[in-house]
């Protein structure tokens, strides 16, 4: 399967090491025409102005809204994906929400349908502040969601390409798979 990295800003080179580490064929995004022929597509985290500014300067905002493979929004991903941005998944999502005092942090997440947690680490991390009825939340901190999905997006509040733990990127893989198998 051929998974697109936004690579415009941000942690995109981790993403792409553990996309490959599963075996998919990673494609680094730029421009609207690398786009063609993926089965799916990662936003990653980074700095959510300095990503849309990029995304609209090349036309790459415009041509997501005609893609409709599934996306994995991490952290500022999630940000562009909301509904006053992208407008791609149904939700209010709140920039740096965790404040100051805590801005970066790691937890032991409880994660719908795992029996272990999942080591996550959140920098300067969102939460979801409002969601449509359509969404699933999986993941709480603190009674926040900081990890959810909507049909064929998914969007975490903290980093999974920086830790060891390749759970949540095989999640997003096997909503690949269902897309594949979909269109086939
Ligand atoms: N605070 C950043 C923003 O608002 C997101 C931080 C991150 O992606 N680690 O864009």
């Amino acid at each position: 399967m051929r998974i697109g990295v936004l690579a415009v800003q941000g942690a995109f080179r981790e993403h792409a090491a553990m996309l490959r580490r599963l075996g998919a064929a990673v494609v680094e995004v730029r421009l609207p025409e690398h786009l063609a022929g993926l089965d799916g597509l990662v936003i990653p985290g980074g700095e959510s102005t300095a990503i849309l500014r990029l995304m609209a300067l090349y036309g790459l905002d415009e041509a997501l809204r005609g893609f409709d493979a599934p996306i994995f929004g991490t952290c500022a991903g999630m940000i562009v994906l909301d509904r006053e941005r992208l407008g791609l998944i149904d939700l209010r999502v709140e920039r740096n929400a965790f404040g100051r005092q805590v801005a970066s942090f790691e937890t032991e997440l409880a994660v719908e349908g795992e029996t272990e947690p999942f080591h996550a680490v959140f920098i300067r991390a969102p939460w979801i502040a409002e969601a449509g009825p359509g969404v699933a939340i999986l993941a709480e901190v603190d009674g926040h969601p900081v990890l959810a999905r909507e049909g064929r997006i998914l969007v975490a509040s903290f980093h999974p390409e920086l830790t060891d733990d390749t759970r949540i990127h095989e999640r997003f893989l096997a909503m690949v798979e269902e897309g594949m198998s979909v269109r086939a």
